[in-house]
């Protein structure tokens, strides 16, 4: 059950994280480092993880699993050797033999941000905005044009330029008659 001890390090570290940053910031990624001597192996940790993130607001964030580095000694000719992989053979005399003299089996390296996309300026005027609260609008419109790419929303730009579009036009130019 390392994994899951392991993938609740992962959550506080982002929990902690998201403490210090600003509304229009997230977390897209996290890498870690997993010892290849360790029992876990990287899929059951990845599975593990995106389990324990599915139905929370870390959903689509995604895990980098890199491996740490271990020094051995060779108990054969007494000499050390760092490895990232679990080959342990001594470069030096071939023995299989060897003590562990530094590993760690698991830390989180990194946390990546990224800025969110700007919403856009006419979110609060617009009637889809209206639609998408009154549940007649899936979500996915929303997130994709108003709270994503908004530069590429037809109805943004006629806004712009000032020409006439009707309230039930969808962001991608098409008439939606449902829409009222
Ligand atoms: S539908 Fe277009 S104009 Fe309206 S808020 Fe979304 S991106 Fe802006
Ligand atoms: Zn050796």
């Amino acid at each position: 059950m390392h994994e899951t001890v392991f993938s609740k390090e992962i959550i506080r570290v982002i929990n902690h994280k998201l403490k210090s940053l600003d509304g229009n910031s997230k977390i897209s990624s996290v890498s870690v480092r997993l010892s290849p001597l360790s029992h876990v192996r990287p899929k059951t940790l990845n599975a593990a993880f995106l389990q324990m993130i599915k139905t929370s607001n870390l959903k689509d964030m995604s895990l980098n699993i890199k491996s740490s580095e271990v020094e051995l000694e060779c108990k054969s000719c007494g000499r050390r050797f760092n490895v990232f992989k679990p080959i342990f053979v001594c470069p030096h005399c071939k023995s299989k033999g060897f003590d562990i003299k530094e590993e760690h089996e698991f830390f989180v390296e990194s946390v990546e941000i990224e800025k969110k996309q700007d919403v856009c300026i006419w979110y609060n005027a617009c009637p889809l905005k209206r639609f998408y609260e009154q549940g007649k609008l899936p979500k996915g419109w929303i997130e994709d044009y108003c709270w994503g790419d908004n530069s590429k929303c037809v109805r943004k730009k006629m806004e712009e330029e000032d020409r006439y579009h009707p309230d039930n036009m969808l962001p991608d130019g098409r008439i939606d008659k449902g829409l009222r």
